[in-house]
């Protein structure tokens, strides 16, 4: 069987299912989407062997297992059941046990104390009670962040809340939620790493810095700005670390918070391919998406390969005020030099949807500060 023939199914077709076939295709790699008709991963892949249905849905898993050598996904919140059920049949890369313990924030980080990684402390809600909460905000004091253990992203499942006062809305916000507390990261810079396990090996790329507003992710420096050599190399240790504990192969986000004294906690780690490594599509050798394949598919990743060319920004195109919002920036970014434009073919805009993003290199970061700055000026005009 030739190197490239193993056939790729993936859970998902978003836009990160579709940079993943964008690296397969030019590896002449055929991956196989499950996902709804003409979904952005779709598009770019012309065959016949795509599956149409929804990653949770257990009867499509198998469908779709039954026409590919192994199976990995764009998100975790898939049916690690329906994983479960097919484990036999086909390879499952990362295993559905790394990502069911993942999917849920609570269980991912009872699993990664065993492991010793440093973490805020947290707390577990049985009864999801006023009295319950008033009792853990007494222990982990205020502000704190009330979490989903379940169904997490952008932000959508936290709720900051800043005193007792604040309980009952909070309770509110996330009912009929698993819940779980945790004391609140005083963090003076949110960082990330991406991780690939190999068969034999766990690589990291280098530490960015990430920025978010209103709990999205806007903009991921690489590397991090100011930040000492010693934290870089510190933060990748502890991303490599918190992923060898979880089994199978793949590309694993690690976030993380730089605290005021230089100490970082864990945040939490996504175990797939992340919007903090988009950057590496320009800015390294070999994409994160390049090497989620080669990790699942047993193929050599060169350790310089995943280590930082040129500074690098990205920047998110997120759904604004108006349908066309994000348009305006990509236009806006075709007049800029070594601004890289990904638009993921989504379809009609909504304001917080992610629609692209706009990676920008330059020699120094100063330099890709300089060249990305009207856009960032263009992106909070169109804000919704
Ligand atoms: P993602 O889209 O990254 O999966 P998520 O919905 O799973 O996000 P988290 O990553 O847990 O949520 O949190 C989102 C953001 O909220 C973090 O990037 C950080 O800015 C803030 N945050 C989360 N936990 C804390 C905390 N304990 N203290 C302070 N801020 C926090
Ligand atoms: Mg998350
Ligand atoms: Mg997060």
């Amino acid at each position: 069987m030739a190197w490239n023939s193993p056939k790729v199914g993936i859970l998902g077709g978003g836009q990160l299912g579709r940079m993943l076939t964008e690296s397969a295709n030019r590896l002449n790699i055929e991956v196989h989407i499950l996902d709804a008709e003409n979904a952005p991963a779709k598009q770019i892949s012309a065959h016949e062997n795509h599956t149409v249905g929804h990653f949770n849905d257990q009867e499509a898993v198998q469908e779709l297992a039954k026409t590919c050598d192994v199976v990995t996904a764009e998100i975790e919140h898939v049916n690690t059941h329906a994983l479960e059920a097919v484990a036999s049949q086909v390879k499952i890369e990362p295993s559905w046990q790394a990502i069911r313990i993942i999917q849920n924030k609570y269980d991912q980080k009872r699993h990664l104390s065993k492991f010793n990684i440093p973490m805020a402390d947290y707390a577990e809600l049985v009864e999801n009670t006023p009295e319950e909460l008033a009792k853990i905000g007494e222990q982990l004091g205020f502000p704190l962040m009330l979490k989903s253990k379940t169904l997490a992203y952008d932000g959508r499942g936290n709720y900051p809340v800043r005193s007792k006062d604040e309980i009952l809305a909070a309770l509110e916000a996330l009912k009929e939620r698993p819940l779980y507390a945790e004391k609140w990261a005083n963090f003076k810079m949110e960082l990330a790493v991406m991780v690939v396990k190999t068969k034999d090996t766990v690589l990291s790329y280098p530490t960015v810095e990430t920025v978010q507003e209103d709990s999205i992710c806007k903009l991921v420096y690489a590397p991090a700005r100011n930040v000492s050599d010693t934290i870089n190399k510190k933060a990748q240790e502890l991303a490599r670390n918190a992923v060898a504990a979880f089994e199978g192969k793949g590309v694993f986000g690690v976030e993380m918070f730089l605290l005021e004294d230089d100490s970082i906690l864990l945040c939490e780690i996504a175990s797939r391919v992340h919007n903090s490594g988009h950057y590496t599509i320009e800015g390294c050798g070999l994409s994160q998406f390049d090497t989620h394949l080669r990790a699942i598919l047993d193929l050599p990743i060169p350790a310089r390969s995943v280590e930082l060319r040129q500074p690098s920004i990205m920047l998110n195109i997120i759904g604004g005020a108006t349908p066309d919002s994000h348009l305006q920036v990509a236009e806006r970014a075709l007049s800029i030099p070594n601004a890289s434009i990904h638009l993921y073919s989504k379809g009609a805009a909504r304001p917080g949807r992610k629609m692209g993003h706009i990676t920008v290199t330059g020699a120094t970061m100063y330099d890709a500060e300089t060249t990305i700055q009207p856009l960032i000026d263009t992106v909070d005009e169109i804000r919704a």
